[in-house]
């Protein structure tokens, strides 16, 4: 549990497209929740590790997003680009504890891989990583990514065996079970980036010393393999707050591409962002939005 008084909260968009009613939403509960114990933080974390999908101009967007809106963030905006040498650091002592793999595998090899197994098509198991790569021999797999592209993975279930049963608390909800092996053996590092959004997100909240990681609800389940990569690491565990989501009409989720509801679009349309920032506090969504579940 947090002590009172030390609260430290971040908001992490990812600069890949505009923020939308969503985003407000969660910046909002993460600034409240900061800034509702004396001495809170509320730390802004842009997550551009993604060389192909982040750019400069949707960085600037969610800045003066977060202005529009009246939300104040503590200290400098923290890059994720600015910081690969610490993901680097974190994947080299999971290899060096065996916990990590080189995965060749194309994306064409991991759907043949799961369509030539008994797995169910929609099933949990069909989006989840076959482990074909686990088998290759050490020695070779060695000798392989000297020449081939390669992402690494983690050994999850050895990762798991190795720390034994884990947990996290849940504001409002209590304490929650991981299952990190539902996961799969995720991707720690990428051909193309040098560290997936996983590896990062736990070493960027030990590192900014979150102590409540407020996000959306869809990000629930990343927890439990979240809560593994903490554990192999010796990082301390923030507690969660997984808040609903602002559906659109058809209720679900919305995404980027959703302009009616974008915010930069709202705000150069005019549109007041502290009057939006108080009925979002209230759950009043305009019109054809509402909170999921609410
Ligand atoms: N950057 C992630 C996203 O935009 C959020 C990371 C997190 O809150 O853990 O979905």
């Amino acid at each position: 549990m947090t002590p009172p008084g030390s609260i430290v909260t971040r908001f992490a968009p990812s600069p890949s497209g505009e923020l939308h009613l969503g985003h407000a939403y969660a910046a909002i509960v993460a600034h409240d929740t900061a800034r509702a114990r004396p001495g809170g933080r509320f730390i802004l974390r842009i997550d551009d590790i993604d060389p192909g999908r982040s750019r400069p101009e949707h960085v600037d967007a969610i800045l003066a997003d977060l202005a529009w809106l009246g939300l104040a963030w503590d200290g400098d905006p923290v890059f994720q680009s600015d910081r690969l040498d610490s993901y680097a650091a974190a994947l080299d002592t999971l290899r060096s504890g065996g916990f990590a793999y080189p995965c060749f595998c194309t994306r064409a090899d991991i759907a043949a891989e799961i369509a030539a197994s008994d797995v169910a098509p929609h099933g949990p198991a069909a989006s989840r990583y076959p482990g074909t790569c686990r088998a290759i021999p050490a020695a070779e797999a060695m000798a392989r990514c000297a020449a081939e592209p390669h992402c690494w993975r983690l050994d999850t279930a050895r990762a798991a065996d190795s720390v034994g049963p884990l947990d996290w608390h849940e504001d409002g909800v209590g304490t929650i079970a991981a299952d990190p092996l539902a996961a799969g053996d995720i991707v720690l590092a990428r051909k193309d980036a040098p560290a997936s959004y996983h590896l990062a997100n736990v070493v960027d909240d030990a590192a900014l010393g979150v102590t409540c990681v407020v996000r959306g609800s869809d990000l629930a389940d990343a927890t439990h393999v979240q809560r593994l990569l903490q554990a192999l690491l010796g990082l301390p565990t923030p507690d969660y707050r997984h808040h609903a989501l602002v559906v659109g009409s058809d209720g679900k989720r919305l995404a980027k591409r959703d302009h009616a509801a974008g915010l930069a679009t709202l705000r150069q349309g005019g549109i007041d962002g502290a009057r939006l920032a108080t009925d979002l506090r209230a759950h009043r969504f305009p019109t054809g939005y509402s909170l999921a579940n609410a």
